[in-house]
């Protein structure tokens, strides 16, 4: 599994901030990188609470 995030993204930096191993602010493209290509089990659970913390809920786990 994977990890996008939505382009409704506001960008507010939480993610970043809970989890800075797995976001990061892109400030010259305006967006939020994501720093792991893979989901590793290990790495689920912190992915399911950036996703729950996010609050316009833009943060999402793909196949
Ligand atoms: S917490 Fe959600 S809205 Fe905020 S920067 Fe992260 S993905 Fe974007």
């Amino acid at each position: 599994m994977r990890i996008e995030i939505a382009d409704y993204c506001i960008r507010c930096g939480i993610c970043e901030d809970c989890y800075p191993d797995i976001y990061k602010r892109n400030y010259e493209d305006h967006c939020m990188d994501i720093l792991v290509e893979e989901v590793t089990p290990d790495l689920e659970e912190r992915v399911k609470g950036s996703i729950a913390d996010c609050a316009v809920a833009a943060i999402r786990l793909v196949k």
